[in-house]
């Protein structure tokens, strides 16, 4: 029962190898014994976990008793952890920021309620950077992550409790979210599968806004087949999210049996020349190298392209993010939400107005999440929105346009996913700019709105001494069959 994957437990699940609780119970036993370690669960659910499974085996023993084996969800019992910026009803949700400390879930995401509806186990609520701002789960209120592969480094972020939890099996999969790599980014950096899908495939409702209009919820797991199988169980449109749609749906239609590789290869993977630079680092060149050397073994062709605006994606994300960072976090004043508890007691001896919102996001804020609301006041402030903000939405469509162009000429396209493996713990906290590089290569994907896949380049079982690199695939919008099906190639060989 060691590296379930979403596929594998299901087909024990239906042959009744084991039961949902079983497995549940031991993977909750995993995370008691790991978790103090590791930290990349904030909470467990064990009740709530079980309870589920219960029904889950109930579910199961119903569905077989009627000779229907095919009705049973892929989903059904599989225990996930699901990152703590995306709500479940009744449980804490803290976005990892102390200004949530004390806040519990009112309702359920878009996706939970999938999920949900699919009797998936939610195991607990993993770590991330608060409110998913950062690249190393660093920014965590609530302590850091490790990397499973080596303790003395980082899992990535902001998704990096996870990826933590899926590269140390403490979880069969996980939820997360990206607004600029936050899923691919540490499943790069812990040797997992990251998926973020064309922007509007799966619901942000309940999922805490950082940055609207580049937010994303995808899977982050073992291996691209369950990322297909999980993506496939969360997307569709939703009426409490305005910008979802069903196009992803009805694409993903087509995931259900996997294409013969005579067909796959026939997409073409460009190699944009902005994005294999200087910068990039020996063991990461080589690793993906290596990967596009075993494509082509496969049989796929490649070309060399350009996306020339490459080099504006960060500055342009470092304006565009902060803006709408500042907005969205307007809401947590003190009023609306849970309070710390500084503010409650001031509230006690009669705090005035002020004070509360002072005091709420004075301490409750964290100083990554201050410095971004700060930017984004700034460059939406009267007399300097025309110079920044308005500049920035015209260079991400120059940005957005590269893409549109590099699609006329070939399918997909393929990258690093970071120029380096995993860095050190504190190695670039006190340095943001250089913290802020880490997300040049998966950026772009979300200012951009398409699909991007983070991929092992192979595989790095937790223990074996060496650090992961992963790449990443891009694909046309709603083209999300064309990335995973490449990926199911390459895992396959
Ligand atoms: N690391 C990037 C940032 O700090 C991306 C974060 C994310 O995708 N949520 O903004």
């Amino acid at each position: 029962m060691e590296n379930l994957t979403i596929k594998s437990f299901h087909e024990g699940l239906v042959a009744k190898d084991f039961s949902a609780r079983e497995i549940a119970e031991a993977y909750l036993a995993k995370i008691k014994e790991q978790n103090p370690s590791l930290n990349a669960y904030l909470s467990t659910a064990e009740p709530q976990a079980l309870e589920t499974a219960d029904a889950a085996d109930a579910a199961v023993s119903e569905a077989l008793a009627k000779g229907a084996p095919e009705t049973i969800p892929a989903m059904t019992g599989v225990p996930l952890a699901i990152k703590d910026n995306i709500l479940i009803k009744g449980l804490p949700a803290t976005a990892a920021s102390k200004i949530l400390e004390r806040y519990t879930a009112s309702y359920d995401a878009g996706v939970t309620q999938k999920l949900k509806a699919a009797r998936a186990v939610f195991l607990g609520k993993t770590n991330m950077d608060e409110f998913a701002m950062g690249s190393s789960t660093e920014s965590s209120a609530f302590g850091i992550t490790r990397n499973p592969h080596d303790a003395d480094r980082v899992p990535g972020g902001s998704s990096g409790g996870s990826a933590a939890a899926v590269a140390a099996d403490i979880a069969v999969a996980a939820i997360g979210s990206d607004t600029g790599g936050s899923i691919r980014q540490p499943a790069g950096l812990c040797g997992v599968v990251g998926f973020k899908p064309t922007y509007g495939a799966v619901s942000r409702s309940g999922l805490m806004a950082m940055a609207s209009s580049l937010d994303q919820i995808g899977p982050l797991t073992k291996t691209v087949e369950d990322a297909a199988l999980l993506y496939k169980a969360i997307v569709g449109a939703d009426p409490l999210d305005a910008t979802s749609t069903n196009e992803g749906a009805i694409a993903a239609r087509t995931l259900e049996t996997l294409p013969p590789l005579d067909e796959v290869k026939k997409l073409t993977i460009g190699l944009p020349k902005e994005y294999f630079v200087d910068g990039l680092s020996k063991e990461v060149s080589d690793q993906v190298g290596k990967a596009i050397e075993k494509l082509k073994k496969l049989g796929f062709a490649f070309k060399e392209i350009s996306l020339p605006h490459t080099k504006y994606a960060l500055s342009c994300y470092y304006i565009v993010m902060p803006a709408e960072v500042s907005s969205n976090l307007a809401r947590f004043d003190g009023i609306r939400y849970a309070r710390i508890p500084e503010v409650a007691a001031a509230v006690e001896k009669g705090a005035s107005l002020m004070d509360v919102y002072m005091k709420q996001r004075g301490l409750g804020f964290g100083a990554e999440a201050k410095r971004r609301i700060l930017l984004g006041t700034f460059v939406l402030s009267s007399g300097y929105y025309d110079a920044y903000y308005e500049k920035a939405q015209r260079v991400r469509t120059l940005i957005t346009n590269d893409f549109t162009e590099a699609f006329k000429e070939v399918d997909v396209v393929l990258t690093p996913v970071t120029p380096t493996p995993a860095f050190k713990i504190g190695e670039k906290t006190a340095d943001p700019l250089s913290m802020y590089l880490e997300d040049i290569f998966t950026i772009p994907v979300n200012l951009a709105g398409l699909p991007g896949i983070s991929i092992p380049t192979e595989s790095y079982p937790v223990g074996g001494g060496r650090l992961p690199v992963g790449f990443q695939i891009i694909g046309r919008k709603w083209h999300e069959a064309d990335i995973l099906n490449i990926g199911r190639w390459y895992e396959r060989n």
